[in-house]
């Protein structure tokens, strides 16, 4: 016998849990393209070096998190851990130079070999979006719009904020990343192993750290507010005001820093303040202007932000809803099947979806298949006759007309 559950961190989406994420898809696409925004598909598997150079060698993920294996030739691929590396990769071998201004959206799963828990796990559903070519501050803060009116219309509103840092040129962190490591310099003996790491290789992140210890530290460590050049504070302060013309609320947070090692400017997180316990980010994003250089030794700008589709459906009602738009059609026997055809057929046309048991049994038995399987309706052509059964409200309706047992369908719908 093989053994029939999932990989460790990767989980079935049954129907229920798939209607639901279409439900939220719908949303989510409904905005995104009311800002311009058009769907890009891109390859599951990428070359392992497209992730070490965009997402950064000294990342969680590239240490210790991505599945990496050789092809039969020997070239080192890896599945996706996140989506804007390939993004940018399509971008720009696709419209860099012949239509460089580009808004792209792009849904699908990412793998990431961490410890799994509630909201996270080895595989998970990212949407995301990218803008492409655009320097000016609006883009950022369309994009945070964006993810702002997505959760509003999710009626996630109450229970979500939006946190912002601006990290500023990389002349800029540069001469503050010195500073923190002036800081931190005095303290790094009594680091553990992977804090040490981080003090050498990205001593942003020890912000973001959940050690006690260097939680002690922050309250006296340098804010990057206070490295921003002029020209930064300006931009910093238009795009604060223009969140404020949309009544986008937000708090800002010098902590904020990403795991990945592309981003500049602002970046920001939208957290949820109850009912996702430590892994309380559904969206994160900012400015990736550098990836740019990186990856084609030009510079060019650009942006984007990613939402956690798995944590937003912790978020949002997951109560299992009666199926509604279809129905469940049965006989008590098989001569009949022409009639369940005929049914089917002309409830289909009237955008009515038809689940036909191929199957005799007793009634009641087929009534309580119908009611586990979470059906308001059931058809059953009897004797002869046809006969709607509501499951939900207890009643029964007959008559020898499929337009009859229609017109009671569509009118007994709760
Ligand atoms: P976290 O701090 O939770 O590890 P991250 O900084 O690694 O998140 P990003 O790479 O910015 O996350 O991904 C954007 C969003 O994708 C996250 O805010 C989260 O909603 C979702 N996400 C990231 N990793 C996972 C995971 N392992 N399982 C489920 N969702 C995830
Ligand atoms: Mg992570």
């Amino acid at each position: 016998m093989i053994n029939l559950s999932p990989i460790r961190g990767m989980h079935d989406r049954l129907p229920d849990e798939c209607d639901q994420f279409s439900q939220i898809m719908a949303v989510i696409k409904e905005v995104t393209e009311s800002f311009g925004y058009r769907q890009v598909i891109i390859p599951i598997v990428e070359s392992t070096e497209l992730f070490k150079r965009s997402v950064g060698i000294s990342s969680d993920i590239v240490q210790k998190e991505m599945y990496t294996f050789n092809d039969r030739n020997d070239d080192s691929l890896t599945l996706r851990p996140e989506g804007t590396a390939g993004c940018y990769r399509a971008y720009l071998s696709e419209f860099q130079r012949s239509a460089p201004f580009q808004r792209l959206w792009y849904l699908g799963p990412m793998f990431r070999r961490e410890r799994p828990q509630k909201g996270r796990q080895r595989e998970f559903y990212q949407f995301g979006l990218e803008a492409f070519g655009y320097d000016h501050p609006s883009i950022d803060v369309e994009v945070i719009h964006i993810a702002n009116t997505i959760f509003s219309k999710l009626d996630l509103k109450a229970n979500v904020i939006c946190k912002l840092n601006y990290l500023g040129t990389s002349e800029t962190r540069e001469v503050y990343l010195e500073e923190l490591r002036s800081y931190f310099k005095p303290f790094v003996d009594q680091f553990d192993d992977v804090h040490k790491y981080r003090y050498e290789q990205n001593v942003l992140r020890l912000l973001d750290s959940k050690d006690e210890f260097i939680q002690s530290l922050l309250s006296q460590a340098p804010k990057i507010t206070n490295f921003l050049t002029d020209e930064d504070t300006q931009t910093y302060q238009l795009i604060k005001s223009l969140l404020e013309k949309f009544k986008i609320p937000y708090e800002e947070d010098f902590k904020l820093v990403r795991g990945l090692d592309y981003y500049s400017g602002l970046i920001y997180e939208f957290q949820a303040m109850d009912g996702l316990g430590a892994q309380n980010t559904i969206c994160a994003g900012g400015r990736t202007d550098n990836l740019c250089n990186i990856l084609s030794g030009k510079d060019g700008y650009s942006l984007g932000m990613a939402i956690g589709i798995e944590r937003l459906l912790l978020l949002t009602n997951s109560q299992t809803s009666k199926k509604l738009d279809k129905v469940f059609v049965f006989t008590d026997n098989e001569s009949n099947y022409d009639d369940l055809y005929q049914l089917q057929e002309s409830l289909q046309k009237r955008k009515q979806g038809v689940f036909i048991h191929y199957g005799v049994s007793q009634l009641k038995k087929q009534l309580n298949r119908a009611a586990n399987m979470n059906y308001q309706m059931a058809v059953g052509y009897i004797d002869s006759r046809w006969i709607v059964f509501d499951l939900v409200q207890n009643q029964k309706f007959e008559s020898n007309s499929i337009n009859d047992v229609w017109e009671h369908i569509n009118a007994s719908r709760i």
